[in-house]
């Protein structure tokens, strides 16, 4: 459906995208669920509708008119209309990951222009730190004119078929999370190298790598945003792990689309099997007279929309540059959670169409998992609302 709040432009590039999902996308879908780790080579066609979307939507009028940069409202919408299709394709698509956020968020001009363009992930996950990423134990030394990283990281996406990686790496662990620092690692730089591809429960077109980072020696000005200071200015070291977290409020907008779209096509998905049946939606008549079913999915889409419009305040947000750390994170603790909702109740209410491969249901429902995982769980969200409102620090509040 076209959002009536949405400026012109964004409601084509909502139509072109769910295009492209729809005839793209979707046929393609339980392919690479079955043939997980084989690279969708199919994708390159979306990448050029993509491409071509961005170039007429940004900085056009109607955009600029609602006083809109229009960046991130451009990805979460276009992320939604994807990922309606299918998330773990979208994942899989050659070009920009979660990398790029963080370049594109605190990179120098020369980094932007460098890497930008490159297709980059972001490696913050270790095996003994997940949530809690101020605790990660790769270092990184500076040796001259090069930095020496060590390390292993794990559960990163798109880790092994990417360009480059944004890794997060501690300058001196005894000094917490102010010595933390992002680096940028080209693949195929010596010691770097991806030990294993993990087998999962959904998203399964998209790659999800271990990586070795074995004295891997990578350029000065690799270092993210080209910050150093740590012993002798901490200011300047907190601003710098400031500046990797303010990553997320960029990037928990776009997981938060992602987990709308899929929450659409589930509910789509399970109408047009009941209407096969002879459903039909209810809007305008009396509770009394609704069916389980209708209330129930109503109700559902009711969510949906609140989600929808929270996620879309979020990333306007971020285009007028203000902050939004709060409504980022309602938004994706509001979306993760009703995405696993309405695909599991959509599973239920099909029953044995739900449940079967014959449709897209019960992937949907193992695809919507993750979008409550990764760039911080629900329960993550909720601590860093909570912390908002109540005005707590994080040492205050754990
Ligand atoms: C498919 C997939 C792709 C991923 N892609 C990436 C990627 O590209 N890059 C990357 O760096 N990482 C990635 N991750 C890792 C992901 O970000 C982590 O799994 C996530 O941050 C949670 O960390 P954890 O798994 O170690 O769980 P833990 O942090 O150990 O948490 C376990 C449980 O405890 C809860 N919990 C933890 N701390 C608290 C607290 N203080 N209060 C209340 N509850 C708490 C959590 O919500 C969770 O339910 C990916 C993971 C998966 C599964």
């Amino acid at each position: 459906m076209i959002h009536p709040l949405l400026p012109n432009q964004l409601q084509k590039t909502q139509e072109t995208m769910r295009m492209a999902a729809e005839f793209i996308l979707r046929p393609i879908s339980r392919k690479y669920d079955k043939a997980e780790h084989e690279p969708p080579v199919e994708m390159e066609q979306l990448n050029q509708a993509a491409a071509a979307q961005k170039e007429s939507t940004v900085g056009d009028d109607s955009v600029k008119s609602m006083d809109l940069k229009g960046r991130n409202l451009w990805a979460v919408i276009s992320l939604e209309q994807m990922c309606w299709g299918d998330v773990g394709l979208f994942l899989a698509r050659p070009g920009t990951g979660l990398g790029n956020a963080a370049i594109m968020a605190v990179g120098n001009p020369d980094q932007k222009s460098q890497w930008g363009k490159r297709w980059a992930s972001m490696a913050i996950t270790e095996p003994a730190a997940g949530s809690d990423s101020k605790n990660i134990s790769t270092t990184a030394v500076l040796d001259g004119d090069e930095w020496v990283i060590n390390g292993e990281k794990i559960y990163v996406t798109d880790g092994d078929r990417c360009d480059c990686v944004v890794v997060w790496a501690t300058l001196n662990k005894a000094l917490g999370k102010t010595a933390i620092r992002s680096f940028i690692v080209e693949k195929g730089t010596p010691g770097f190298s991806v030990a294993r591809l993990e087998k999962k429960l959904g998203i399964r077109a998209s790659d999800t790598a271990t990586l070795i980072f074995d004295n891997c020696r990578i350029p000065r000005e690799n270092l993210l945003g080209g910050k150093e200071e740590v012993e002798t200015d901490i200011d300047a070291a907190k601003k710098s792990f400031g500046g990797a977290m303010q990553t997320f409020d960029n990037t928990r907008p776009m997981v938060a689309g992602m987990a709308i779209g899929l929450g659409q096509a589930a509910l789509d998905m399970t109408k047009a099997l009941l209407a096969e049946e002879g459903y039909e939606d209810s809007y305008g008549t009396s509770m009394g007279q609704q069916t389980a079913i209708q209330y129930e999915l109503e109700m559902l889409e009711a969510e949906l929309e609140a989600a929808r419009l929270l996620v879309y305040k979020s990333a306007w947000m971020m285009d007028n540059k203000m902050p939004n750390s709060k409504e980022a994170s309602m938004g994706k603790a509001k979306a993760g959670r009703i995405g696993n909702k309405i695909s599991l109740k959509c599973v239920e209410i099909c029953s044995m169409q739900g449940f079967s491969e014959d449709h897209l249901l019960e992937k949907f429902s193992r695809d919507s998992k993750i979008l409550d995982i990764f760039e911080g769980t629900q329960q993550i969200q909720q601590l860093i609302v909570a912390r908002q409102v109540l005005g707590k620090s994080s040492a205050e509040l754990k």
